[in-house]
């Protein structure tokens, strides 16, 4: 078997190049779940899913290696700092998001959780090469709650265009199945609500200003067309 024909060997190549890309998809889906129902204190950056550079030009890796790695990581380090020696050390990223919120004096610490959170989900809300229609069970959800992908579209563009300063878009599951989209301020987020979200664009000026500038339009129109995650959105709604 060692000895195996020069074929053999690039088919093998092949099936173990597309065998990585399976896990590499698997992997992608698989994070967040990971990040809100298991990891505990001290929390780690999540890897990203992709390159830095991957999604250029729409996201340069300049935006990304700020971002990434100096914004997520900031948050990510202040809570842990922040929840050393505190009873916050033995829950999960999404307990302490949902026990600090109603906390006044845990505000410092509910911005970080809340941020850690939302950025490892954000991350896995794009995809190179994505965007644009969705496929599978999310198609379906989005016809049944906003008459098709052009209602939907309409209206996550709206909110994210229209979120006041910092702060973040969504697409989420309530209680009652349908689904919404929903704007939030600064950290806030739709997990400590016990809604489920489904996808986010980030749109404090951090994730797009390197790029577009004051045109925060053209950041979430090209991020629709060209990044969204269908895949992932797929997943959550399973
Ligand atoms: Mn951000």
């Amino acid at each position: 078997m060692s000895q195996a024909h020069p074929t053999a060997g690039l088919t093998r190549r092949r099936l173990l190049a597309a065998a990585s890309a399976t896990l590499a998809t698997l992997a992608v889906v698989a994070l967040p779940k990971l990040v809100f129902a298991q990891q505990k204190a001290p929390f780690g950056l999540p890897a990203l899913p992709y390159g830095e550079d991957a999604l250029d030009p729409v996201i340069s890796a300049r935006t990304m290696s700020f971002h990434y790695g100096k914004h997520h990581r900031a948050y990510v380090d202040n809570l842990n700092k922040l929840i050393e020696g505190t009873e916050f050390m033995n829950q999960s990223l999404e307990e302490i998001i949902k026990s600090t919120l109603v906390n006044p004096n845990r505000t410092a610490i509910y911005n970080n959780a809340a941020q850690a959170w939302n950025h490892a989900f954000y991350w896995q809300s794009m995809r190179p090469g994505g965007g644009g229609e969705p496929s599978g069970g999310a198609k379906e959800r989005i016809a049944a709650s906003f008459g098709g992908y052009d209602g939907f579209k309409k209206e996550f563009s709206a909110a994210a265009a229209t979120q006041f300063g910092s702060g973040w878009a969504w697409l989420v599951a309530d209680k009652d199945k349908a689904l919404h989209v929903l704007k939030t301020a600064n950290a806030d987020t739709p997990v400590a609500q016990g809604m489920r979200p489904l996808l986010t664009i980030d749109v404090w000026e951090h994730a797009y200003y390197l790029d577009y500038q004051n045109r925060r339009a053209d950041y979430i129109a090209a991020w629709l067309d060209k990044l969204v995650n269908w895949d992932f959105v797929n997943a959550n709604l399973a």
